[in-house]
C-alpha cells in the first residue's frame, strides 16, 4: 500500500496507525482537561495593583491559571462559584513564616525535644492552616534545622501530594558562632553534640560554602542573620549585636546571585543592619529600630522590608523587666514602621508565623491599620509587594488573565474593615477550590 507516496508494509502501517490513535487519545486528554473551567461570580472584586473595587466581575479559571476577568463571562464546561454576596481578592501572601515551628519554640529548642519526622508532620498542618487562613504563597525563612523538612512540605505540595500554599523556602539560615541561633548555655560536652539551629560560618569561605551547600538541597533564596537576637540587644541603648561587616554581606549576596537567588537578612537595626542594606540584601526581616539613615538608604537601593510587628508584643505573664523591654521595642518597632510608610520603603506583608500561632495571620494586618496603614494599603502589600518580592509579580499577587488561580472571598469590605480577615470564606490555590464556605 502506498502513503503519501511511500511503500507501507502492512507491519508499519499498524504502527502508524498505533501511533495516530495515541496522537488522537493525548489531543482528547488535553482538550478535556483544558476545558475544564470554574466561573467565579464575584459581588465585589479587588484590583490589588490599582487599589480599587469593581463590582459584579466574572473570573473564569481553567486548570490552574485565571483565564479571563469580565463581566457576565460564560462556561463552556464546569462548575460556577457564586460569591455575588462576598468580596473577591488573590491569595494572600505572608512574606515571613516558619512552618516547622511552633510557638514554644524558644523556651522548647525544637531540636533538642522533637525528630524532624514528627516536625515535619507539624509543618504539614502548618501549612494547612496558613492555606485555610487565606494565605495561598508563603516565603518561609529558615526553621532551625528540621532538616529540610520545609523543603519537603514545598515539594510534595508542587507534586500535588496534598493541597497547600505555594512555599519558597529559605532552608538553614547562616548565622556565626555565639551569634543568633547558636544555642548557648549548654555544657562544652553536650554543645558538641546538639544539633544547631543555623549553619555557623566564622569567615566568609564558610559562608560561601554554606550558599553552595543550600543551593543543592534546593533551596529558592538564602537567609542571614546581619544581628543578633533579642538576647544580644543592648538593654541600655537598644543597640543590636552587628553579625556581619558590608564586605561579607556582599560576599553572599554575590555567590546566591550567581546562583539566580535573593538575600534576605534578619536584622533588627544599628551597624548589623546598615552592613546588610549596603552589602545589598533583597530584604530586611523585623528591622525594630530603623532610623531615617538606614530606611534612606533603603529607598535609594529598592530593599524590601518585612516588619513582622505583632510577635514582639510582650509575653502574657512575663517578668515585669522584660515586659517594660518588650514595650520600648513596640515603640520603636511602631516609629520605624511609620517613618518607613512616609519615606516610601517597599513593604511585604509578613507574621513570623510560628513565632504566633499558624493561621492568625490577621493579626499582623490588623496591627499594621492600627499603626496608620489603611486596610487597602495591607492588601496591597499583602498581595502585590509581597508577588514582587519573590519576583512573581507577572503571574502571582492580582486577579488578571494568566495569572495563576489564587483566589480568596471574605464578608464585608475589608478595604475598609481589616478585621474581615478573621473570618475567610474561599480560597483557591492553583486553581483547586481549598475552602468553600
Ligand atoms: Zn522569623
Amino acid at each position: 500500500m502506498k502513503l503519501y507516496g511511500q511503500n507501507i508494509k502492512p507491519k508499519n502501517l499498524d504502527r502508524i496507525k498505533n501511533k495516530i490513535k495515541f496522537i488522537l487519545y493525548l489531543l482528547l486528554v488535553t482538550s478535556t482537561a483544558q476545558t475544564q473551567q470554574t466561573l467565579i461570580r464575584a459581588g465585589r472584586l479587588i484590583d490589588t495593583n490599582q487599589k480599587t473595587v469593581k463590582n459584579n466581575i466574572d473570573i473564569l479559571v481553567e486548570g490552574n491559571r485565571i483565564i479571563e476577568v469580565g463581566k457576565n463571562l460564560k462556561l463552556t464546561s464546569g462548575k460556577t462559584v457564586d460569591l455575588r454576596d462576598k468580596t473577591v481578592l488573590p491569595g494572600l501572601i505572608d512574606s515571613h513564616t516558619h512552618i516547622c515551628l511552633t510557638p514554644d519554640y524558644s523556651s522548647n529548642p525544637p531540636v533538642l525535644y522533637k525528630t524532624n519526622t514528627y516536625r515535619t508532620m507539624e509543618a504539614f498542618k502548618a501549612s494547612k492552616q496558613i492555606l485555610m487562613s487565606g494565605f495561598t504563597s508563603i516565603r518561609d525563612v529558615d526553621n532551625e534545622g528540621a532538616d529540610m523538612a520545609d523543603i519537603a512540605v514545598r515539594d510534595a505540595i508542587n507534586k500535588g501530594m496534598f493541597v497547600g500554599p505555594r512555599i519558597f523556602v529559605s532552608g538553614w539560615a547562616i548565622s556565626i558562632t555565639g551569634g543568633h541561633m547558636n544555642l548557648t548555655g549548654l555544657r562544652p560536652y553536650v554543645d558538641r553534640k546538639v544539633e544547631q539551629l543555623a549553619i555557623m560560618a566564622d569567615n566568609s569561605d564558610d559562608m560561601v560554602a554554606a550558599i553552595r551547600d543550600q543551593r543543592k538541597a534546593g533551596v529558592d533564596f538564602i537567609k542571614i542573620y546581619a544581628t543578633g537576637t533579642l538576647r544580644h540587644i543592648n538593654r541600655e541603648t537598644l543597640e543590636p549585636l552587628s553579625q556581619l561587616t558590608k564586605a561579607e554581606v556582599e560576599i553572599m549576596v554575590n555567590e546566591a546571585r550567581r546562583w539566580g537567588m535573593d538575600v534576605a537578612a534578619h536584622a533588627y537595626g544599628g551597624t548589623g543592619a546598615y552592613h546588610a542594606v549596603d552589602g545589598g540584601v533583597h530584604s530586611l526581616e523585623h528591622g525594630l529600630f530603623l532610623d531615617n539613615k538606614i530606611l534612606s538608604l533603603m529607598v535609594k537601593k529598592g530593599t524590601f522590608w518585612c516588619p513582622t510587628m505583632t510577635v514582639y508584643l510582650p509575653d502574657e505573664g512575663a517578668s515585669e523587666a522584660d515586659t517594660r523591654f518588650h514595650n520600648r521595642i513596640v515603640a520603636e518597632h511602631k516609629k520605624s514602621f511609620q517613618l518607613a510608610m512616609k519615606k516610601g520603603v517597599k513593604i511585604a506583608f509578613g507574621t513570623d508565623i510560628g513565632s504566633m500561632p499558624h493561621g492568625e495571620g490577621w493579626r499582623e494586618m490588623e496591627r499594621m491599620v492600627d499603626y496608620g496603614m489603611s486596610p487597602m494599603d495591607v492588601i496591597h502589600s499583602a498581595t502585590v509587594v509581597g508577588a514582587k518580592l519573590i519576583r512573581k509579580n507577572d503571574e502571582l499577587g492580582q486577579i488578571k488573565q494568566g495569572y495563576f488561580a489564587d483566589i480568596i472571598a471574605v464578608e464585608g469590605n475589608p478595604d475598609q474593615n481589616i478585621k474581615a480577615f478573621r473570618s475567610i470564606n474561599f480560597v483557591m490555590v492553583n486553581g483547586t477550590i481549598a475552602k468553600n464556605d
